[in-house]
Parts: C-alpha cells; structure tokens; sequence
C-alpha cells in the first residue's frame, strides 16, 4: 500500500499530523532505543510511521486488551489468563526478551510503544473509556511484569521518587530483621537482594499483612511484593495522562485521515470488529446449500437464530433483516444461485412475479452482481460484525434484526436461548448479568462456551484448536465456522481440520 508518512501531507494535513507538535513541552524528541522489553510509557513516540501501521498496530493491541478484558469478565484468574493470553500475544503484540537477541526486538517494542499512544487517544474521550483503558493496560502491564526474567534491570531505571533502593550496608546492618519478613532466599541462603524502601502510609496493605519491616517512618518491601507497587505507580501515571490527552484532543479536530481511525478504534472498544481482523471461510467439509440451511441453523448465535426462526414463522423478513441475514449467509458461503433459492423459498407466501420485482435485485445486490462498479468490483458488501449489528439500525417493531442481548427484553431472550437448547439457568443469570453490565457479546460467548462445552474441552485436550483460535467471538460468521467445525471433531475427514489463525 502507499506509504503515507505523517510529514509527506499537503500544508494543512501536516500541521496536524506531525506527532512533534502534539507532544508536552518536556518530550524527549530522540528515537527511542528501548533498552528494556517493559514500557512505563513516558514519553509518547516522535518518530513517523505510515498510516497503514498506526491502524494495524493500533488494531493489533485492542485485539489484546479485549481478550484480557473477556478473560477479566470471566473472572478467570492470574494463572489462567496468562495461560489463555500466552498465545494471543504472541500472535499479535510479541515483545522478546534482551536474552532473547531476536532481530525483531525493536520492532517488536515499537510496535508495542506507538499502539499503547495511539489507543491512548482513541480511548482517552470520555471517563468511561479512560476507566476501561486504563484497567486492560494496567493488566496487560501486570502480566508481562509478572513473566519478564528482566524485570530488575527494568525496574531500578525508573523514575519513581517515592522509593529508592536499600543499599547493601543498610540491608547488612538489618539483615536479621528482613530476614524475618522473607525467611532465606531458598536458592542462594542469603537474605533476598532487592529491597526497596518507602515512605509506609504508600503501602498501607504490605503493612497491614506484615509483608514488610518498618523502621522510622519507613516500609522496607522486599522484591517479591514490589510487582504491586510498581503496577500501582503505572495505573496512576496513566490515568493521569489520559485526562491530560483528552484535553489535548481538540488538537486534532481537523484531521480527517487520524479522527475516523481513533473513532472506529474508540466504538471497536464495545466489541472489537472481527471484519478488521479475520476473514470468514466455508469450513471444510460443509454443504452450504438452500436445502440445508435449516439444518445448519443449529450452529448459528442468536441474531442470525432469530431471523432464521422469524423467516420460517412469517414467511417475510423487513429489509435490514433481509440484509443482515442474507450477508451472513453469504459470509458462511451461500452462492449467489443458492442464495436466490434459498429467499424465493422462504417467501413462501408470494408469488414468483412478486419475488423477482420486490427482492431478486437486493439479493443479487448483495452478492455485488448488480449496482455501480465498485459494488461489482468489490463482490458486494461484507458481512456484518457484533460491532455493526450492536450499534447501527437498532429494530422497531416487527423488524427482526440486530442482536438478541441487546435488543430483546430479558423475556423474550430467554425464549430464544431456550430455543437454541440452553436451559442451565445458571447461563441464563449469568447471561443476564453481563446483560445488564452491556456486555453483550460476552453473553453471546457465554452462551457459546455452554453449547459447545465438551467440544470446546475435547478440542483443547487434544491440540486441535489452540487457545488462539478459541479467542472471544466477535463476529457472527466466526460464530457459525467454529460451531460447526467444533460439532464435527469426530467425523473423519474434519478431524484434522485445523482453523486459519
Ligand atoms: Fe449475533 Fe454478535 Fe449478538 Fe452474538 S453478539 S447474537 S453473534 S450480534
């Protein structure tokens, strides 16, 4: 793609887009060379980049910080998400260690650097976004604190002035009192190395617990109970610079190129829109005809279920529910031929005349076989995502698109998810709650998990999908493909069927 960097754009453009002018009096206008695998983001990124890379890169870590937040949500614990984020990290927000001696650590720590900014900016608008921001960056912070061997040389480069090192003759004179708090380092027998030391009314939790030794005024913490005091100097610097940031936004009012790039980033944050992410295939082995849509409907999530279930009771569907429906089947790989028998039939209560006047041409319309060149050249539209069905063209009545857990009253969804076979009224409580909480797509997953739960294990336990490509469903269509290949483990010729990452 054409490389656009920041300070090739005519006058007006450059004006705004040039990162220098966006930066605090004190920014340090140097490339950076990141000497350490962690980031306490200090000073935002000067160098350019194309335009290509702030979007991916941006897109790249909210898919992270959506998948910690699910994890979050499905209150899984500290070992258990780091376990089920290990590969989602690597796949797309790696970052290696010195030792490691990749030739991709600076690209890696780059890429890690300007993401971490410029969601800062989408997502520093409103309180609510800062709040949700600033809690998924400080675990992500956390978890790669938690797991880096060389978090020590990280740490004493900080610029934190409310602790300082305990110095080798302080920790002589006191060893028996700090070897009271942490008993022998069990490898080496000797008092454990790295103490810091501060101010006690910081660390009222240590103290309270007895974590740490007290002496005039002072808290000595040893290393191990560090990682929380450090993570809570993170979360407050951030938070702090989210609301300096929201009021630096006004800045970029006019440009056109960055602001519809934060404000889809900034409404991803509801869901992530999987369109962006991952293309949506035919699962291998599948029969994706008219004739058997009725029997592959047991695999579709609740929106596609309901219109399903409204086009077989009314014989009709009103336009954006023909739209909706008719794009993800579309998207599960229904033909254009198919696609055509498959409407006529379900207007059942029409005649052929009316069906080739009133529908025919949005059917083929859709598939990019009619309409102006570039819905020819572009094969039509996509299909929709859980971002798009959540937030655009809510149903009136009699309409039957968009999403049940948003869009149903908790009545009519339980009726529903009956109808999809979930009955545990546990699932339903707990669909309700993240209901309530407008989680709506965690309910959806949530609802998933519960259907497919012994084939969720089986395909872990036996490798045939990674914890990757079980990540949070955020579109419909990857709703269907999982479903369906995860109902079909056992058949032969699916068993070594391996998802696309
Ligand atoms: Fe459909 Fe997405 Fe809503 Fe699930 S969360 S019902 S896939 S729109």
């Amino acid at each position: 793609m054409l490389k656009q960097d920041f300070n090739r754009q005519e006058p007006k453009r450059r004006n705004v887009a040039d990162a220098r002018k966006h930066q605090p009096a004190d920014a340090a206008f140097k490339d950076s060379t990141y000497p350490h695998r962690l980031n306490f983001y200090t000073h935002a990124p000067t160098a350019d980049i194309t335009l290509e890379q702030f979007e991916q890169w941006a897109i790249d870590r909210l898919r992270v910080l959506s998948e910690l937040e699910a994890c979050s949500f499905r209150n899984k614990s500290l070992a258990e998400t780091a376990a089920h984020m290990k590969p989602v990290l690597e796949k797309y927000l790696p970052l290696s260690s010195n030792s490691s001696a990749s030739p991709k650590l600076f690209e890696q720590r780059q890429k890690d650097h300007y993401s971490h900014f410029i969601l800062r900016l989408a997502f520093s608008s409103t309180e609510d976004l800062r709040r949700r921001f600033s809690r998924v960056e400080t675990m992500l912070f956390r978890l790669r604190l938690d797991t880096d061997a060389e978090r020590a040389g990280f740490v004493a480069g900080l610029d934190i002035d409310w602790f300082e090192p305990v110095s080798e003759a302080e920790k002589s004179e006191m060893a028996a009192d700090l070897l009271a708090i942490t008993g022998f380092d069990k490898r080496t027998g000797a008092v454990e190395d790295s103490w810091f030391k501060v101010d006690w009314m910081r660390v009222p939790e240590l103290v309270e617990s007895r974590k740490v030794f007290l002496r005039a005024g002072k808290a000595f913490v040893p290393s191990r109970e560090q990682a929380s005091m450090i993570v809570t100097e993170f979360t407050s610097r951030l938070e702090k610079q989210l609301v300096l940031t929201s009021q630096a936004l006004p800045d970029l009012d006019e440009d056109d190129r960055l602001l519809p790039i934060l404000d889809h980033l900034s409404k991803n944050f509801v869901t992530p829109d999987s369109s962006y992410m991952s293309g949506s295939t035919v699962p291998e082995g599948a029969e994706i005809s008219a004739r058997n849509i009725d029997n592959l409907a047991q695999h579709f999530p609740a929106c596609m279920s309901h219109l399903h279930r409204s086009l077989r009771r009314d014989s009709h569907l009103k336009h954006y529910g023909r739209l909706q429906y008719s794009l993800f089947l579309k998207g599960i790989g229904l033909n254009l031929e198919e696609s055509l028998a498959f409407w006529r039939g379900g207007f059942a209560k029409i005649t052929d005349d009316q069906f080739n006047k009133e529908y025919r041409y949005n059917v083929r319309h859709v598939y990019g076989d009619v309409g102006g060149d570039s819905n020819r050249r572009s094969g039509g539209y996509s299909p929709y995502s859980c971002q798009k069905i959540l937030t655009e063209h809510a149903p009136g009545p009699g309409e039957a698109h968009g999403c049940p857990y948003r869009h149903f009253d908790m009545d009519n969804l339980s009726t529903l998810l009956q109808g999809m076979g979930v009955t545990d009224r546990a699932v339903v409580q707990g669909v309700k709650e993240d209901r309530d909480g407008r989680r709506y797509h965690m309910a959806c997953n949530r609802v998933f998990e519960h259907l497919h739960k012994p084939e969720i294990k089986r395909a872990k336990d036996e490798s045939i999908m990674t914890a990757a490509q079980l990540e949070t469903i955020v579109h419909p269509n990857e709703y269907f493909k999982r479903s369906y290949l995860l109902k079909n483990l056992s058949k032969p010729r699916d068993a070594d069927v391996k998802m696309e990452d």
